[in-house]
C-alpha cells in the first residue's frame, strides 16, 4: 500500500479523490494492442491491419475504464462510510485504492471490500445484455470483450485470499465470527499463498499439461503478486498484533539525570552507581535539556572521557522527542516515524523525567515472538 508517488503519472481527480496510472501501463496497452490484432482479426475479418490494431488498443483502454469503475467502487462506498480515501491507482495488472481505516470494523471492510467484484460483476452482465441488443459488428465485438473482462475482474477479485477482494472479505468475516482480527488476517493471508500456488499450476492442469509459455509467465507473474501480497499481509498481521506491547511505560529505560559540564567518566560512574544505562542531560533547576546518545559516548577514547563533558555527547531535546508516558502502540510508532532517532525521554504527566526511550528496545518487541 505505502509506495512512492515518484513513478507514477497523475490523471486528476474524481469525487475529489486523486487517480495516479503507472507508466507500467502503457506497456501492456502495448502488449494488448499487439497482441490483439490476430484475436480481432479472427471475429472481423472485414477489417484492415490498422482497423484490428485500433480495436485492441481500444480493448485496453476500455479494460482499464472498467478496473477503474471497480476501484471507484471501492472508493466511493469507502467515502459514503466516512473513510478518508487517499487515492486510486491504476496499475499494469489492475489497481488499487487507498482507504484510511483508522476505526475499522469487520462490517465495514466487508461492504467496502465487496463494492469492487460486485461492480465489475453487474457491468459483466449488463455488458452480455448489451452485446446482444446491437448490430455493429465492431461495437458488439467490444462491447462483448468487455462484459468478459468485466467478469474476469470481478470473478478473480472474489478469490477468498488476501490481497484480493476476497481475501479482505474473508478476513472481515473470520475477525466477525470469532472477534479476533488478527485470526482474520492470517486464515485470509494463508489462503492467499495457497491461491497463489494453485494460480501457478493451473496452466498445467488445463491444456492438456502443455501450456503456451506467455501462460506460464503471466500464470507466474499473477502468482507471484499474491504470494508477496499475501505475505506482505500476513507480516503486516504479525506487526499489528503485537503492537499491544508497545507500552512506553515498560518499555522505557531507568535513567539518571546529570549535569551538562561533568566529565564523561564521572557521569558514566554516576549511571553506573545508579544502576542505569540512560542519561538525561539537566538544568541548574532539574529540567531535562538534553539525552545523551549511548552511541556518541561509546565513541568517546577511554583515556579522554575526563576530559570531555557529557553535555558535548548529548542531543538537545527538540519537540519530537519528548514523549508522554502514555503514548502506546501505534500512535508510540508514528510519533517515532514523525522524528527518527535512536533514543527519546519520556516524561509523565508533570513533565518530570520518567526515563529514555531507546529505539532498538522497540525494535526488539517488535521482533520477538
Ligand atoms: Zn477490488
Amino acid at each position: 500500500m505505502a509506495t512512492g508517488r515518484g513513478r507514477q503519472l497523475s490523471l486528476g481527480r474524481i469525487a475529489g479523490i486523486p487517480v495516479y496510472v503507472s507508466p507500467t501501463w502503457f506497456l501492456v496497452a502495448a502488449i494488448i494492442t499487439f497482441g490483439g490484432r490476430d484475436l480481432v482479426l479472427d471475429y472481423l475479418p472485414e477489417l484492415s491491419d490498422g482497423g484490428a490494431y485500433l480495436v485492441a488498443f481500444l480493448f485496453a483502454v476500455l479494460l482499464y475504464l472498467s478496473v477503474f469503475v471497480h476501484e471507484l467502487g471501492h472508493a466511493l462506498t469507502a467515502l459514503r462510510l466516512g473513510l478518508p480515501v487517499r487515492g486510486i491507482t491504476l496499475h499494469f495488472l489492475g489497481g488499487y485504492t487507498e482507504i484510511e481505516r483508522d476505526a475499522p470494523t469487520p462490517g465495514r471492510d466487508l461492504v467496502v471490500s465487496a463494492a469492487g467484484p460486485l461492480l465489475s460483476l453487474a457491468l459483466g452482465g449488463l455488458g452480455l445484455l448489451a452485446g446482444q441488443a446491437i448490430d455493429d459488428r465492431v461495437l458488439t465485438f467490444l462491447v462483448w470483450e468487455l462484459a468478459v473482462a468485466n467478469l474476469i475482474v470481478g470473478v478473480f477479485n472474489v478469490l477468498p485470499g488476501l490481497p484480493l477482494d476476497g481475501g479482505h472479505m474473508l478476513r472481515a468475516a473470520v475477525w466477525r465470527f470469532t472477534g479476533d482480527e488478527h485470526r482474520g488476517t492470517v486464515v485470509a493471508a494463508r489462503s492467499g499463498q495457497v491461491l497463489a500456488g494453485l494460480v501457478l499450476v493451473l496452466p498445467f492442469a488445463l491444456n492438456g499439461g502443455r501450456p503456451e509459455l506467455f501462460t506460464i509467465i503471466w500464470a507466474g507473474l499473477v502468482a507471484a503478486l499474491l504470494w508477496s501480497g499475501a505475505t506482505q499481509a500476513l507480516a503486516v498481521g504479525r506487526m499489528r498484533a503485537r503492537l499491544p506491547r508497545l507500552d512506553t511505560r515498560t518499555l522505557a529505560r531507568k535513567a539518571a539525570p546529570v549535569a551538562p559540564d561533568l566529565p564523561v567518566s564521572e557521569a558514566m560512574r554516576q549511571a553506573h552507581d545508579a544502576g542505569v544505562t540512560s542519561l538525561v542531560i539537566v538544568d541548574s533547576a532539574g529540567r531535562p535539556t538534553g539525552i545523551v546518545s549511548e552511541s556518541a559516548v561509546a565513541a568517546i577514547p577511554e583515556q579522554r572521557r575526563p576530559w570531555v563533558t557529557i553535555g558535548q555527547s548529548a542531543r538537545s531535546l527538540q519537540h519530537g522527542l519528548i514523549l508522554p508516558l502514555d503514548v502506546r502502540g501505534d500512535d508510540l510508532l508514528k510519533a517515532m516515524r514523525e522524528m527518527p532517532a535512536t533514543e527519546y525521554l519520556v516524561v509523565d504527566a508533570e513533565s518530570r523525567v520518567y526515563g529514555v526511550l531507546v529505539t532498538s528496545d522497540v525494535d526488539h518487541a517488535l521482533a520477538a515472538r
